[in-house]
């Protein structure tokens, strides 16, 4: 077989076969098809789409491109959950404490940074000591002894997408439907998840920017999940203005605690609230989604949800020291008030521009092999909805790099849209799809 005819064919927008799509994978999966091979059928696929059984092929053969997880020894159904990504979207660290603390087993596998949505294996990492590359015997042993475990992407584990995710995130590619709904749907066949519920994010800071593409994404992923025999469900949220108040991996972490602990922004508390009530039905534990709903909020207020996160990072060997002395956890050299240069009411705030200054000032990567600062980031002083005055600080950027300072200032004060008018409440849940 010869990857450049692979490549040929899907510039010129023709079907690939399921041989050729196996070989791709595996090929670049062992190295023997370099980057730049592998970044001209990407960009291909990206530009020119792949029909639904092309994108079966690719996730199935991504699924088959390593280890394979048999979670049948924690003995229950385990319920996984997946975002396709946004900016400020710490929802896994702080629902799945929350999902383990209600007694229904959390085994999850995370991903790095893609493009500016952050990682959920970046923001781990930050907490000092946390392990997030453990033996699969470890991760299970973790699950069965504490009820939760958080960990990346390990080498064994669909090595495709390792490769093939790093890349698009580099070569701007992430916004794909058919890489998308592989490259999720791969980990979760491999990974073993029974049930798994989607959140599929719409908006600037999303892939997705609008909700008739998040409904494709959506629909897209749940059929390949009905193949491989997963139940799935997707909630579209909203993410046009960043999750929260904080962006980047630190930041994220303090954030995380503080929500862990009930002190909750309104919108991460129905993200949280709704796909962890639908995570609860689908494991079979509780079939009305408000009573689950309850349930969660009890599990926050009675501090088990807090007790059983510091449970999880001391089990990998993080210091949960840094919680009781968050100081100890530092900040970054420079933080840097965004003034307000008039008054109003904040009407918008551009996920996607906010993604990039945090990727500028250090909180992601532009190249693969890029270290990220733990330390850098933005945090939001006003949301969407809220009075500001002149001289008001809009948000602060935090960064160790003084040369980004300037440039980050001017542009986070772009990524806000000030009226003088009404400002209405907008959804943050837009559809769910079961
Ligand atoms: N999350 C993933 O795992 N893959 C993507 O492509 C996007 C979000």
């Amino acid at each position: 077989m010869d990857i450049k005819e692979i490549i040929a064919k899907k510039r010129d927008s023709r079907e690939i076969s399921k041989d050729e799509i196996e070989y791709f994978v595996r090929e670049y999966t062992e190295g023997t098809i370099p980057d730049y091979q592998a970044a001209a059928l990407i960009m291909a696929i990206c530009i020119n789409g792949m029909s639904e059984e092309e994108i079966t092929d690719l996730t199935l053969a991504m699924a088959n491109s390593g280890e394979k997880i048999d979670l049948s020894s924690i003995g229950r159904l385990v319920v996984d959950k997946h975002s396709t990504g946004g900016v400020g979207d710490k929802i896994t660290i702080i629902l799945m404490p929350i999902i383990a603390a209600l007694g229904i087993p959390v085994a999850k596998m995370s991903g790095r940074g893609l493009g500016i949505t952050g990682g959920t294996r970046d923001k781990l990492e930050s907490i000092p000591g946390y392990k997030t590359e453990i033996t699969i015997e470890k991760f299970i042993d973790n699950v069965n002894t504490i009820g939760i475990s958080l960990i990346g992407q390990t080498g064994d584990i669909v090595p495709a997408d390792k490769k093939i995710y790093a890349l698009r995130d580099v070569i701007g590619c992430t916004k794909s439907i058919p890489l998308i709904a592989s490259s999720i749907m791969s980990k979760k066949i491999a990974l073993g998840a029974n049930k798994l519920v989607l959140d599929v994010t719409v908006g600037s800071g999303a892939f997705m920017k609008t909700k008739e593409e998040a409904v494709r994404l959506s629909k897209c992923m749940k059929a390949i999940g009905e193949l491989a025999g997963i139940e799935t469900v997707c909630v579209l949220t909203d993410m046009d203005e960043p999750l929260g108040y904080t962006v980047g991996n630190t930041l994220e972490i303090l954030e995380s605690v503080k929500c862990l602990k009930g002190q909750m922004p309104e919108d991460i508390r129905k993200i949280v609230y709704t796909l962890g009530a639908y995570m609860i039905k689908l494991a079979g534990e509780g079939e009305d989604i408000q009573e689950n709903m309850a349930r969660i909020e009890e599990c926050i207020n009675s501090g088990k949800a807090y007790q059983k996160f510091l449970e999880l990072v001391a089990n990998q060997e993080g210091d949960i020291s840094y919680f009781h002395e968050t100081e100890k956890l530092g900040e970054a050299k420079y933080i840097i008030p965004v003034l307000a240069d008039e008054e109003g009411v904040i009407e918008r705030i551009d996920a996607e521009l906010v993604g990039s200054i945090s990727v500028y000032v250090g909180a992601g990567r532009t190249k693969k092999e890029d270290e990220i600062d733990k330390l850098a980031g933005i945090v939001l002083n006003k949301k969407r909805g809220d009075i500001v005055n002149v001289g008001e600080p809009l948000a602060y950027v935090h960064t160790n790099d003084e040369t980004k300072v300037k440039g980050a200032v001017e542009n986070l004060k772009n990524a806000y849209e000030i009226t003088s008018g009404k400002v209405k409440p907008k959804e943050i849940i837009l559809d769910i799809i079961k």
